[in-house]
């Protein structure tokens, strides 16, 4: 049976919530409710915290409506933060040094994708590719060098 109940979430805020199952695991999760803040306060942190890192990061100003902005602020910043973080290994692989022109064609592809997708302004975008934005630049550089490693699309 599905039980609705209200909490007072660390941030103010009375939400009411849905439950379904058993009263001692309602009244834990209505406990562990009660010290988060409610789900608006929490992603507007989320969306600040990204906002932060983006300017941060001197990356444009996303475009569409209020809403869409405020979600993909928050997916953009995981996003290019994955990205950087594989770049950085990509271009920095000791091994690469073995073929110097794997090595140029890597880094020339690994380069361009990461402008690319830092330049990426729509809101709608973001949202749309929340998942595959993660593996930008794996999945660029990867289909740039499949012609030097004789590999067939
Ligand atoms: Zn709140």
């Amino acid at each position: 049976m599905m039980s609705k109940f209200k909490v007072m979430h660390s941030c103010g805020h009375e939400v009411a919530h849905a439950f379904a199952g058993p009263e001692p695991a309602r009244r834990q999760r209505e406990e562990w409710l009660g010290k988060r803040p409610c789900q608006v306060c929490w992603r507007n942190e989320q969306a600040g915290a990204a906002m932060a890192q983006s300017q941060e990061w001197n990356l444009p100003p996303l475009e569409g409506s209020e809403e869409d902005k405020a979600w993909a602020q928050v997916i953009r910043a995981k996003a290019i933060a994955h990205n950087r973080d594989y770049h950085k290994k990509l271009t920095s692989s000791k091994g690469l040094n073995q073929d110097e022109e794997l090595r140029a064609a890597i880094v020339s592809a690994a380069d361009a994708a990461l402008h690319e997708v830092e330049g990426q302004v729509e809101a709608k975008w973001w949202i749309e590719h929340r998942f595959d934005a993660l593996n930008y630049i794996r999945e660029k550089t990867a289909k740039a060098i499949a012609p030097i490693m004789g590999v067939e699309e």
